[in-house]
């Protein structure tokens, strides 16, 4: 396993009383460097702008790149730039192509992407929901068409849906989005409708459910949908806030529960995808549980 992250990811200040906060990530790297020290660490590199243009339009990316060093931008209600974001952007969207370049590459089967600030609400046009540049969607876009994949699957298992990159690859069925998210939660997103060309999969969970229901759905529904797709790679939007003691959401999940998921994936992959999977840190705003979840995360991806 490889963990890509880097440094300049801590300098993204949202503010204070941010629950999106440096120390996020600081938890997750040393409970990483303590469990996954054998681990393949590398340095995430910044991502080159043809990277982000496959997905982002012109105006979001100088509104990201042109902010200047001493500049302290409000971009929605809950999402700012500090004079430390557009670097921790610019690497944390680049970890995720270079992840996909790894495991294309055959260094190693599986990559974590310990990075900061999170992804997948960022549309096309706009960053919103914490997230500035959308890393998974940037990682996938680029697995298409730098590695000519034509089935990619993100799985994403944030409590909040990924409105974003739902958005971005609502009419791209070389890419399928599968989610599970709380009902009622922002961005309000994500129902079993939405289902843009047939690559898209929506399950509501109710505020509540806890892990017997979770289970329930994807082995009823998501996994075998993913199984039917036979994926050449997976793509994991790595959210942990779905846990029970995170404050931002009421799902009522366990530490297992996510082990028990990232399991299914891992052997999914080693079925269809060579066992090709890399995953990217999302949410998750206790740092208890983003401390356990992210170990049993990876000790599965292992
Ligand atoms: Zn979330």
């Amino acid at each position: 396993m490889i963990i890509y992250t880097h440094p300049a990811c801590l300098q993204h200040d949202p503010g204070p009383e941010h629950p999106e906060r440096p120390a996020r990530l600081q938890v997750v790297l040393e409970a990483l460097r303590q469990a996954h020290g054998d681990a393949d660490w590398r340095e995430a590199p910044m991502v080159k702008r043809g990277d982000l243009q496959r997905v982002h339009a012109e105006e979001l990316i100088r509104q990201v790149l042109d902010t200047g060093p001493d500049d302290y931008l409000q971009l929605d209600p809950d999402t700012a730039m500090s004079p430390g974001s557009r670097q921790a952007a610019l690497h944390a969207a680049g970890a995720g192509v270079a992840a996909v370049d790894a495991v294309m590459r055959g260094d190693a089967d599986t990559v974590f992407c310990a990075v900061r600030p999170p992804g997948h609400h960022a549309t096309g046009s706009t960053a919103m929901g914490f997230c500035l540049f959308n890393n998974i969607a940037i990682a996938a876009a680029h697995a298409c068409d730098a590695h000519g994949l034509e089935r990619v699957a993100i799985v994403d298992f944030d409590v909040h849906h990924g409105n974003g990159t739902q958005d971005i690859f609502f009419n791209d069925p070389r890419v399928a989005y599968f989610s599970s998210h709380e009902s009622g939660l922002y961005p309000n997103s994500g129902a079993p409708y939405e289902r843009g060309v047939g690559n898209v999969f929506n399950v509501l969970l109710p505020p509540g459910s806890g892990g017997f229901r979770f289970q329930n759905v994807w082995e009823d529904e998501l996994l075998p949908a993913l199984e039917t797709l036979q994926p050449q790679l997976l793509l994991i939007s790595a959210g942990f806030d779905a846990h029970v003691r995170d404050p931002l959401a009421d799902l009522m999940l366990e530490t297992s529960d996510f082990a028990w998921l990232t399991r299914q994936l891992r052997a999914l992959a080693r079925r269809h995808a060579g066992g090709r999977v890399v995953s990217m840190l999302e949410g998750g705003y206790d740092l208890e549980a983003l401390r356990e979840c992210s170990v049993a995360h990876c000790d599965e991806l292992r």
